[in-house]
């Protein structure tokens, strides 16, 4: 018997050993700003984990259609992460959770966003504004936020810190944040960690935090947002990362490959430009997003 028992103690870690590693996918489902002219979805991004849709990061205008194009299915996705709760990254919510309705979901869907301050509401509060009972624009959904509906959404304020926060952990899969400049919005980044492969989001920052680099260090694929062209000053600069700033970030995060994305009238057809100029600081693997692009983590 402690034969057996002692075979089953050295089985075990060896099947667990086996496993190969999990197949890890960035999807674009935006690739644009909140220009009505880019022909392109606002900023929406999806994680999938071994064929399964986990995370959504950001959900702009035009989002929903292509979530749908993408084949994800809203009962796999394990949470929402919202960078900021600017228009182009959040306004196609209220679609994903009508839809939702319709689905077989049974299990709580938990919404990371910033927390607020005067100029915008904390994450939390931005939900209830949307869906509670008596008092949201659509207050007829106020059962997704009382238990009512067959699962609740769980909105999550994360704190404002300019050091990576762990935000969650489970069966290798862990979720970080940290603050990041975007003028007078509350913003945060994201990192996925799936086993060892990992996928960052800037979402919309000018750089000026710093905190990125710590946050994206040695990253699998890091997604940042080439919404500005060189030389770009004023709120522009304010707001958004420069081809030159994200060349630097990208050159002291040092990511496998990077993706730019969130473009914009602005930038769209200056990609050479950019390029030569992220060049001078980063050497690594650059490639521009289209929607509904797939980039495999290596
Ligand atoms: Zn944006």
């Amino acid at each position: 018997m402690q034969y057996r028992l002692l075979l089953i103690l050295l089985w075990l870690p060896m099947m667990l050993m086996a496993q190969p590693a999990k197949k890890v996918t960035l999807q674009v489902l935006g690739s644009g700003g909140p220009e009505l002219t880019d022909k392109r979805a606002s900023a929406s991004y999806l994680v999938w984990v071994d064929g399964k849709a986990r995370f959504l990061i950001d959900f702009g205008g035009g989002a929903s259609l292509r979530f749908e194009e993408s084949g994800a299915s809203v009962e796999d996705l394990d949470a929402i992460l919202l960078t900021h709760l600017h228009i182009d990254h959040t306004s196609d919510l209220p679609a994903l959770i009508k839809g939702a309705f319709f689905s077989e979901r049974k299990r709580n869907l938990p919404i990371y966003g910033p927390e607020g301050n005067d100029v915008m509401p904390a994450t939390s509060a931005f939900v209830f504004r949307l869906f509670e009972s008596g008092k949201g624009a659509w207050e007829y959904m106020g059962d997704f936020l009382d238990g009512r509906a067959a699962f609740r959404l769980e909105p999550n304020d994360v704190p404002d810190s300019r050091t990576p926060l762990p935000l969650f952990s489970e069966n290798n899969i862990s979720v970080e944040a940290v603050s990041v400049h975007h003028g007078p919005i509350p913003a945060v980044a994201y990192r996925i960690n799936v086993g060892d492969k990992s996928i960052t989001f800037s979402g919309d920052m000018n750089g000026s935090y710093h905190t990125l680099e710590t946050l994206a260090k040695e990253t699998t694929i890091l997604v940042m947002h080439n919404a500005v062209p060189k030389g770009a000053a004023g709120v522009a600069a304010a707001l958004h990362m420069t081809p030159e700033t994200i060349g630097k970030i990208a050159a002291a995060a040092n990511p496998k490959t990077l993706i730019l994305s969130h473009r914009m009238m602005r930038t769209l057809g200056k990609e050479l430009e950019t390029i030569s100029e992220i060049r001078k600081y980063y050497k690594g693997k650059i490639k521009f997003a289209d929607d509904g692009n797939r980039f495999l983590a290596l």
